[in-house]
């Protein structure tokens, strides 16, 4: 029989949640440590006095029972920030649940307090007027550095002569070449080496306005990013470039993205 070895208390953020038996439900947790998946017991019951405190992207003290090679247990939880935006707004729940997937789908295990002081302040923004969209490819870059896939805007990743291409990139409205985007060599390419790598996999082109947007977005914070404005056409285009950008690093499309798609 596992006995529980040790109570923890603990501060997270839900990510996500599944049902689990009868009536308890798997809530997977992110705290300033890590990302745990954790057991809720008979919180899907209409008396629980636990269900109420966690909520989809909540933050949330819970005290958890740490079993051996088992679930760690929610023995109590108590609601620190209910983010009732977040479940009540279609549109804001998407860009959430797109938001906490990215999460998952990068993290497992022993995580940072930078990746959770983001994800909260994503989850904080999204809850109040911010632009959704704009948030959203500012949480990616900075996601994507965190997660060990930082890429590089700031000059080619293209390749000459078996040798590395490396010129500084600086994109101007008056540019009249493509850029290019290279998810394989993990950054952006010069024109010339655009026509070179063009037919190889993961690679497209890339407008200036484009180019110099990812460049603001990794670089600035997300007051300084938000004060500009994001011409739609170009927010189109960061959007389809970085969904496939992040699809090639994952393998496969999250699956939040086929509900903003719609
Ligand atoms: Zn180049």
């Amino acid at each position: 029989m596992a006995r529980p070895s040790r109570l923890q208390r603990e501060v997270g953020i839900v990510l996500a949640r599944r049902d689990h038996g009868e009536a308890d439900r798997v809530i997977v947790l992110l705290t300033p440590e890590q990302r745990i998946d954790v057991l809720a017991k008979g919180v899907r019951k209409t008396r629980s006095r636990k269900a109420g405190h966690l909520e989809l992207f909540s933050k949330t003290e819970v005290l958890l029972s740490r079993v051996k090679q088992s679930w760690d247990i929610v023995s109590q939880a108590e609601a620190v920030t209910v983010r009732a935006q977040l479940q009540d707004d279609f549109s804001r729940a998407t860009y959430a649940r797109y938001v906490a997937e990215l999460v998952i789908r990068f993290f497992e295990g022993e995580t940072s307090r930078q990746l959770y002081d983001l994800v909260d302040a994503t989850f904080e923004r999204l809850e109040t007027a911010a632009p959704a969209a704009l948030l959203t490819r500012w949480f990616e870059q900075q996601l994507l550095a965190l997660a060990g896939f930082r890429p590089e805007w700031g000059m080619c990743v293209g390749e000459r002569d078996a040798e590395l291409c490396r010129e500084p990139l600086r994109p101007r409205p008056t540019d009249r070449r493509a850029y290019g985007i290279d998810a394989e060599r993990g950054g952006a390419l010069c024109s010339d080496c655009l026509a070179r790598h063009r037919n190889e996999r993961g690679v497209r082109a890339l407008s200036p306005s484009a180019l110099s947007w990812l460049q603001a977005l990794q670089q600035r914070d997300y007051a300084e990013a938000a004060s500009f404005d994001l011409p739609p056409a170009t927010a189109r285009e960061l959007a389809q470039v970085m969904d496939r950008y992040i699809a090639h690093h994952l393998e496969r499309r999250p699956s939040a993205l086929r509900i903003l798609d719609g």
